[in-house]
C-alpha cells in the first residue's frame, strides 16, 4: 500500500511515516495542497492522510478538488478540531473517515487498512442494475434517466450495503458499524450526511425514491415493483 501524507508539522509527519513504514506501507509526504495537486500524487497512492490546517490551501481544498476530478481515493481526515459541524462539512464534500489528534497509532494504521481493504474490494466488485438505475460499483458511479453520478467511497460502501438489503430496514447504527467501523465519539450526524448526499445523486428529480427513511430506525433500499 502506498499512502500519500499531506501534513505541514514537520514532526508530525515524521511520527506517521515511522508509524505506517514500520508496518511496511510506503508513505509519501507533501507538505501543502498545492504541492499535492502539482505532482498529482493522488494517481500514484492507495489511500490519502490529510491534516486540515495547512499553509495556503487547507485540507478541504485537497478533498474538494479530487472529487471533483472524480477521483475515488479513500481520504482519511486528521485534525485538532472536533466540532461535529465541520466533520459533517468535510464527509459532504467527500471524505472518507476523520481522526482527531492527538490520535492512537494503532487506531490509525487500523483505518487506513481499514480503508484500504474496503476500497480494493469494492475495485473489483461487478455493477447491478435495478429498475431504472445502474451502480458500477467498480467506478463508484450510479446512471439513472441518463443521468451520471459519481460517488464517494462511503457513499458507495451505504448503497451497496441498502442494496444488499433492499426491501429490509438497514439501522443507522449497522451503517455506523459497517461503513465507519464506528466506535464511541461517532456520531449519527455522519450517516445522516451520507444518505443526503446520496439521495441527491439516486433519487432527486425522480418520481420513485429508491432510499427511504425509516424514521428513528435507520433507512430502506424500496424497488419500484
Ligand atoms: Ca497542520
Amino acid at each position: 500500500m502506498k499512502i500519500l501524507l499531506v501534513e505541514d508539522e514537520k514532526n508530525i509527519a515524521d511520527f506517521i511515516k515511522e508509524i505506517l513504514e514500520s508496518e511496511k506501507i510506503s508513505v509519501t509526504t507533501a507538505d501543502s495542497v498545492e504541492k499535492a495537486l502539482k505532482n498529482n500524487y493522488s494517481d500514484d497512492h492507495d489511500v490519502i492522510i490529510l491534516d486540515l490546517m495547512l499553509e495556503g490551501k487547507s485540507g478541504d481544498g485537497l478533498v474538494e478538488s479530487l472529487r471533483k476530478a472524480h477521483s475515488s481515493i479513500p481520504i482519511l481526515v486528521l485534525s485538532a478540531l472536533s466540532q461535529i459541524s465541520k466533520k459533517v462539512e468535510l464527509l459532504n464534500l467527500g471524505a472518507d473517515d476523520y481522526m482527531t489528534k492527538p490520535f492512537d497509532a494503532e487506531e490509525l494504521i487500523a483505518r487506513v487498512n481499514a480503508l484500504y481493504r474496503r476500497h480494493l474490494e469494492s475495485s473489483s466488485a461487478d455493477e447491478v442494475i435495478i429498475d431504472d438505475l445502474k451502480f458500477i460499483r467498480k467506478q463508484n458511479k450510479i446512471i439513472r434517466g441518463g443521468r451520471s453520478e459519481y460517488l464517494t467511497k462511503k457513499e458507495g460502501e451505504v448503497l451497496d450495503l441498502l442494496i444488499k438489503n433492499q426491501g429490509n430496514v438497514v439501522r443507522t447504527e449497522d451503517l455506523l458499524l459497517k461503513v465507519w467501523q464506528a466506535k464511541k465519539g461517532y456520531h449519527s450526524n455522519i450517516v445522516q450526511a451520507t444518505i443526503r448526499r446520496l439521495r441527491k445523486k439516486v433519487d432527486s428529480g425522480f418520481d420513485h425514491k429508491f432510499i427511504r427513511n425509516v424514521h428513528g430506525i435507520g433507512y430502506m433500499f424500496v424497488t419500484e415493483s
